[in-house]
């Protein structure tokens, strides 16, 4: 279905943009997201897996490098550009779309850093990457922490709490020992992740270092692909690291700057999902608006009862203010420095109960149809479910939202503009 688009402003650049995006959803993305979500998570990662033919399809598109400068390689697209395609992209399968997006995480870091050594090391390399074979991952969560790297609240400079990955420098190199959860994206398969660990146990979780490792170390090894109910279509597990040693530079951030850089790494992931989810909720609208029509009951379309109207209308009310506020947040957050935390803890939350809702809405429109797998909703629903959790819960990431409004409210505009 080719929906329509209320920013009037797009350019004839970005409608090409848009619709190049769409067929790439529609012809490679959607069907390898359905057969991965069908498959075991082993299988998914197998060699004959339909993963790698969409990453190296990708990756020749050069949509590993979505959130990358044109100087380096990369895409070079302007924030509202990155939206049409991040949209698209899930609307074609959110798990693959996190992937792709999880991939670029650790290069738009180091871009982030204006390390020229860094730059050239890894970001040239994987923004000239068109076979799939350099992949990011962002190994933030760890066994034992989860929703505390969102909380920022008191506890954030306790002592006593301890990373599970930890950092000791000896001479010129880090030496990196413990474990990131199962949860980390991408994380069986990646070649490289952004690593968050703790370098300086005296100042609790703010004594935080962000790094580059690449995962080909000695001492890497990874856990077993993740078994799990949404998002089935993406990739994850754990990542151990054993005395694994990295050069110094590579850890490009320290507690110094670490607070900071954690929520600027936090504002742009739930700028992103906010949008991701959109995909989600669009493609659940359009299935169940299809089925509507399709289905007779009683002799007639259900769409011609007025009820099934007015629930079809809420859900596309739902999806165009779900895209309205993501792409606000995304233009906002992606052109002002630091970015603006509450509008991206905004869009995630609000845009990931919506797409939640109107995943239910558009099961419940199809009936028992909806239940089954050829439905399609079903995947949708389990995938618009995940993303409550992924990226941090929602009641979490609504009172960090909640302590920002109560310590750095009303904003003032001159400080931004
Ligand atoms: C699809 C998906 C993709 C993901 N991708 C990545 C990735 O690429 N990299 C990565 O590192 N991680 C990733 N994650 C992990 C994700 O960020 C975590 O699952 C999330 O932060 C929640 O942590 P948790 O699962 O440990 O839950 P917990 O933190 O254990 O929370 C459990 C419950 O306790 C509540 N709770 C916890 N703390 C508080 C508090 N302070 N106040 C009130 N209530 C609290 C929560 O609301 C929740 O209901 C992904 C997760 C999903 C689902």
């Amino acid at each position: 279905m080719d929906y329509f688009d209320i920013y009037e402003k797009l350019t004839d650049e970005d409608l090409d943009i848009k619709r190049a995006a769409h067929t790439f959803a529609e012809e490679v993305v959607r069907p390898a997201s359905r057969r991965l979500d069908a498959m075991s998570p082993e299988e998914g990662i197998a060699e004959d897996s339909p993963l790698w033919d969409f990453l190296k399809t990708a990756y020749e598109l050069g949509y590993h490098t979505i959130l990358l400068p044109e100087e380096y390689g990369g895409l070079g697209l302007s924030p509202h550009q990155i939206n049409l395609i991040f949209e698209e992209i899930a609307w074609g399968g959110a798990g693959l779309g996190t992937l792709i997006a999880a991939s670029c995480v650790p290069f738009f870091a180091a871009c982030l850093t204006a390390d020229d050594e860094l730059i050239e090391e890894f970001v040239i390399p994987f923004c000239s990457c068109r076979d799939g074979s350099i992949r990011g991952c962002w190994a933030i969560t760890e066994p034992d922490h989860g929703s505390d790297y969102f909380g920022c609240e008191d506890f954030f400079r306790n002592p006593d709490i301890r990373n599970n990955v930890q950092a000791r420098l000896e001479g010129d190199e880090w030496v990196i020992n413990g474990q990131k959860s199962a949860w980390v994206s991408g994380g069986t398969i990646a070649t490289h992740a952004l690593l968050f660990c703790q370098v300086d146990p005296s100042l609790g979780m703010a004594g935080g270092g962000i790094c580059i490792c690449p995962l080909d170390r000695d001492g890497v090894s990874r856990g077993k692909p993740l078994a799990k109910m949404g998002c089935r279509d993406l990739n994850q597990g754990e990542i151990y690291f054993d005395d694994v040693r990295i050069p110094k530079r590579y850890m490009f951030c320290e507690p110094d700057y670490y607070p900071e850089m954690l929520e600027l790494i936090l504002s742009s992931a739930n700028a992103a999902l906010g949008i991701g989810v959109v995909g989600i909720a669009r493609a659940a609208f359009e299935e169940a608006l299809q089925y509507a029509r399709e289905r007779v009951q009683g002799g007639a379309p259900i769409i011609e009862h007025r009820s099934v109207r007015q629930r079809l209308f809420q859900m596309f009310a739902k999806v165009e203010a779900c895209r309205a506020l993501s792409r606000s947040v995304i233009d906002l957050n992606l052109n002002i420095s630091p970015p603006l935390p509450e509008y991206s803890l905004a869009s995630k939350t609000f845009c990931t109960q919506l797409a939640f809702e109107v995943a239910s809405e558009a099961m419940q429109i199809l009936g028992g149809y909806g239940l089954t797998e050829e439905g399609f909703v079903e995947k949708l629903f389990r995938d618009a479910r995940s993303a409550m959790i992924g990226d941090g819960n929602n009641e979490v990431l609504q009172a960090y939202g909640g302590k920002v409004l109560a310590e750095e409210y009303p904003r003032r505009m001159e400080d931004y503009f």
